[in-house]
């Protein structure tokens, strides 16, 4: 499969046809019960958000929505620019879910900050905007400061702080799932299993995209 949007919708299209209820996580987590076969879609916007919007497009013409994680603190891109605030608020406006893509925990390390008060500071800032429930760790790098053990051990606290009501790791959502996604490894491709080969199984399956690495002809346009 080639990281096109044309694929990425063929393959969306596939799971519909299949007989998948493809959801966001807060729409997965207002379920009171998950149905047979799930996609979870969830999208991280490490760099490039100006990408994000033509992968999303192709859920919004299929009437499906997804999960959109942003950085705010330590990103490469300013999260509150015009096109960018434009774009995700359309896509808000269109039911999508907007949440905070964050390494609070590298940045406080970093900047010599308490890692909760950068959490809370980055979540007031999204919400000033957007209707933030859920957060997704972030790494730039390596595991050598990993804000999601930290998140996990001190969610009751971060929960209060910053008015999280979920954290996109949570074992109460990922174990339910099989996770997919997409990296170097070393060149790109899917890191465990594809979807398609996911979908033919008949499999629930979380699926996590970054926009960067997906294009409509040329990698290095989009
Ligand atoms: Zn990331």
């Amino acid at each position: 499969m080639n990281f096109t949007y044309k694929a990425y919708s063929e393959m969306l299209k596939t799971a519909l046809d299949s007989g998948y209820t493809v959801l966001c996580i807060r729409d997965l987590l207002k379920k009171s019960a998950i149905p047979p076969k799930v996609l979870v879609l969830r999208h991280d916007i490490d760099r490039n958000p100006h990408s994000m919007y033509p992968l999303a497009e192709t859920e919004l013409k299929l009437g499906i929505k997804s999960s959109i994680f942003v950085r705010v603190m330590g990103a490469d891109y300013n999260p509150f620019s015009y096109r960018i605030t434009t774009d995700l608020l359309e896509l808000e406006n269109n039911d999508f879910e907007i949440g905070l893509h964050s390494n609070f925990l590298e940045f406080a390390t970093n900047t010599n900050q308490n890692p909760i008060s950068i959490l809370t500071a980055e979540v007031k800032a999204l919400s000033s905007i957007y209707k933030i429930k859920g957060m997704s760790c972030h790494r730039d790098i390596n595991y050598v400061i990993n804000s999601l053990p930290y998140l996990q051990k001190n969610w009751g606290i971060i929960k209060q702080s910053t008015g999280l009501e979920y954290d996109a790791y949570d074992n109460t959502i990922f174990n339910k799932f099989i996770y997919v996604n997409e990296g170097l490894n070393p060149h790109l491709s899917w890191r465990n299993n594809s979807p398609l080969d996911i979908i033919k199984q008949g499999k629930s399956f979380y699926l996590l995209t970054h926009n960067h690495w997906w294009y409509e002809k040329i990698p290095f346009l989009s």
